[in-house]
């Protein structure tokens, strides 16, 4: 821990393994529902301020065991990650940039006042997690053993203060494909009504505390018939001095859109920008430097900026709103066909007759083909 010196770091070589006696049987493929089965093991670091990160165990997935005083049963001292190990076609297993979900954990345990730890510890400790419960990693394309590490803090007090002990875990879930038939375009509702984060709050980290509030809004979505909200916040825009609605990310998804310029016509991939506000996916950054790599000889350009619903709107009206797609690591890519926006129907660039759009199924199978290694050697992907 770089703040006390005194304090350990987590140490690999103490890690300890207690296997299962009762090995559960594995679900077949079709039959797989989104984190609802778990391997047979969790992964599972203490950590106290005097004496920092304890030696790490592998034991048999089980329930925890807390006092109802429980800091994080209260005060919501929670963060939490989500990644995927793959299977290759040599059966090889395979994380993807596992790096940049520690270096996001760090950041938001570090928000809520939870202990930092090593991200390069942690991965190898996830690597071993991974080959332990290996046989859990279905080794289909599209299928793939969703992790979950998740950090609380575990002191026992009401008092208002920085935990004086953490857990640190990781769970496994295997999981099937997105969209097992296809894809499927979805409907967001522009959420006018509630903002999901603001300048200065914590919309970047990975905190249950931000997860929880969205979902009365992704209800009322649902009720109107669209499957996701899209979250907007309302700021001036310094060019103009007006007010606008600016496009911030969608349920658990960052957002692009593909907008042709009204003078040139060039195409353009926008997502919104970096401000705080708004997660930092793993996805959104890999299609960055995918589009700026392969999109951009094409003769496209490629912008983290501001964008607000006036400009999403003008765009569709004018034939100038190519296509739209959330990111994300559960779907990797997920089209969207309109969006519902204050009494209107603002339609996306698809085709009646088309689920998906060029630029989402060309970012769909790059990324896939380096996340199941097929595109060899890739740096973004870690063999197991
Ligand atoms: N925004 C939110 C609010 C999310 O929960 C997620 C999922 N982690 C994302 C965006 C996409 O992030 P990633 O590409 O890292 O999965």
């Amino acid at each position: 821990d770089a703040a006390n010196p005194k304090l350990k770091a987590i140490d690999v070589s103490l890690l300890t393994t207690t296997t299962t006696t009762t090995p559960k049987d594995t679900i077949p493929h079709n039959q797989l529902i989104f984190g609802r089965n778990f391997t047979d093991h969790m992964l599972s670091l203490e950590w106290t301020a005097s004496e920092g990160w304890l030696a790490p165990r592998i034991t048999p997935y089980q329930n925890l065991s807390l006092d109802p005083a429980t800091c994080v049963l209260h005060y919501a001292f929670e963060a939490f990650e989500g990644m995927k190990a793959y299977k290759d076609r040599n059966g090889d297993v395979r994380l993807f940039r596992p790096e940049m979900n520690m270096a996001r954990l760090n950041k938001s345990v570090a928000r809520i006042a939870l202990p930092t730890f090593d991200g390069a510890a942690m991965i190898e400790l996830i690597k071993r997690f991974c080959r332990l419960d290996e046989r859990f990693i279905p080794s289909a394309r599209g299928y793939s053993l969703y992790l979950r590490p998740n950090m609380i803090g575990t002191q026992r007090t009401l008092g208002v203060g920085p935990p004086g002990s953490a857990l640190l875990y990781l769970i496994a879930s295997p999981v099937g494909p997105y969209y097992p038939t296809g894809f499927k375009a979805i409907s967001l509702e522009a959420t006018t009504y509630a903002v999901r984060a603001w300048p200065g709050g914590v919309g970047a980290s990975k905190l249950g505390a931000n997860y929880a509030p969205c979902i009365v809004p992704q209800m009322q979505a649902a009720s109107r018939g669209f499957q996701q909200n899209l979250w907007l916040f309302e700021d001036v825009d310094e060019a103009s001095g007006k007010k606008e609605e600016w496009v911030t990310e969608v349920g658990t998804m960052n957002l692009f859109a593909c907008i042709r310029d009204k003078a040139s016509g060039q195409p353009e991939l926008v997502t919104a920008p970096l401000d705080g506000t708004i997660l930092e996916g793993v996805v959104r950054d890999s299609i960055l430097a995918l589009a700026r790599e392969r999109l951009v000889p094409e003769g496209w350009k490629v912008s983290e900026r501001r964008f607000h619903m006036r400009e999403v709107c003008e765009a569709a009206e004018e034939g100038r709103l190519m296509e739209v797609f959330g990111s994300g690591t559960a779907a990797v890519v997920s089209p969207v066909r309109s969006i519902g926006y204050r009494g209107k129907l603002v339609s996306c660039g698809l085709p009646e007759d088309r689920e998906v759009g060029e630029v989402t199924l060309k970012m769909k199978d790059w990324i896939e083909g380096i996340q199941y290694g097929e595109e060899a050697g890739h740096p973004w992907s870690w063999k197991v």
